[in-house]
């Protein structure tokens, strides 16, 4: 998590973390009462009287609260906040399904003020970052469902026409020019504002939906969020809510599913396992496993079981490389080395292992 906070202050985020709990008014005020008051977890009330509490359905409000913390001005847009925010959601039993739906779910949030005169090249910003986010994890197959108004029926909606328009043609034009794959949901919208979902294929063509942006004309006016104009005046900001992830749980999830558990190198939670031949071996498996750790390795030492054992569990929670420490290698201060997928690839130093980890770790492959 502290990885994915890095890569969106890169990408010119503040990173900020926000409590657990809010004061039930932001979520009244927010409209997320509303929604996911009746069927969430009780409020938590306090020694004052009439005071309650609840654990965080949605982070919005509370980055609008640091939007507020002090007037703000034109130069200061976009302002961006992002966290890796843990909501609470209380669904049903039999709607639990193990990292796909959580009661506790961790979201890449973010929250961008920007003047209605960015839209465009906002969006077009976020779609940079979640294409590039896509790469990385190997999802090459991906539409975009732009969600937009019941032209029919603009009562139904908050905000103005004109706005509207501006704000989906810019969602529009920007999946055009990167050609990219997208179709209309006429009608979708949510009643604040147009949205662009984005849906990705994993490796056995299943689909999911990952990105969402979604634009916001409503809880400016709820919340009274403002910025001072070149001439003085104050004028209500548009946000953008997004989240390239999504729920984080759900992403591992997909990931899992996506590379069938056998993590690129750069993934494995675990990268590298240790394996000595006997008692004997131990003292320099553990010098090189505290090396592979001073090297910003994900390993552990296996000791206890028999060899053949230690190699079937290294086979069935496919970690990448195991490294075999015996007679011969502890004589030349060296390992053997097995590939998840090639099998045995020989003896090599310390060095040259260091180098081909670290080549792997860098080509995120
Ligand atoms: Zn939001």
């Amino acid at each position: 998590s502290r990885g994915l906070g890095d890569v969106y202050k890169r990408q010119g985020y503040q990173h900020v973390i926000t409590p657990h709990i809010g004061q039930k008014e932001l979520y009244i005020t927010s409209g997320h009462y509303e929604k996911y008051g009746k069927d969430s977890f009780r409020p938590i009330s306090t020694p004052n009287e009439g005071e309650e509490f609840m654990l965080k359905p949605m982070n919005c409000p509370h980055h609008f609260q640091i939007f507020l913390e002090k007037p703000r001005s034109y130069k200061e847009l976009p302002l961006r906040i992002a966290e890796n925010a843990t909501v609470y959601r209380f669904e049903k039993t039999g709607e639990l399904n193990g990292l796909l739906r959580v009661r506790s779910l961790t979201q890449d949030d973010t929250h961008t003020f920007i003047r209605q005169s960015q839209i465009t090249e906002e969006i077009n910003r976020i779609l940079d970052f979640a294409e590039t986010t896509y790469k990385t994890f190997g999802f090459k197959d991906y539409e975009a469902r732009i969600s937009t108004r019941d032209k029919k029926h603009f009562e139904k909606y908050l905000g103005n026409e004109k706005v509207w328009d501006k704000a989906e043609k810019a969602l529009i034009s920007a999946a055009k020019q990167r050609k990219m794959n997208y179709f209309i949901g006429e009608g979708e919208a949510a009643f604040y504002g147009p949205k662009i979902d984005i849906m990705v294929k994993d490796a056995l063509d299943r689909t999911w939906q990952l990105t969402t942006v979604q634009l916001d004309f409503v809880q400016p006016e709820n919340f009274n969020l403002n910025y001072i104009n070149e001439q003085g005046k104050e004028e209500r900001v548009v946000v953008l809510h997004i989240a390239i992830f999504g729920s984080v749980e759900r992403f591992l999830a997909i990931l899992i599913e996506q590379y069938g558990g056998a993590f690129p190198l750069w993934l494995a939670p675990v990268q590298v396992v240790v394996l000595p031949l006997g008692e004997k071996h131990l003292k320099f498996s553990q010098k090189v496993l505290e090396i592979l750790k001073a090297n910003q390795i994900r390993a552990e030492i296996w000791e206890n079981e028999s060899v053949s054992k230690r190699i079937r569990n290294f086979e069935i929670q496919k970690i990448p490389y195991a490294l075999v420490i015996g007679d011969k290698e502890l004589k030349n201060k060296t390992v053997a080395i097995r590939d998840r997928d090639k099998g045995d690839l020989g003896e090599i130093s310390l060095a040259k292992l260091l180098e081909k980890l670290n080549k792997e770790i860098k080509s995120k492959k």
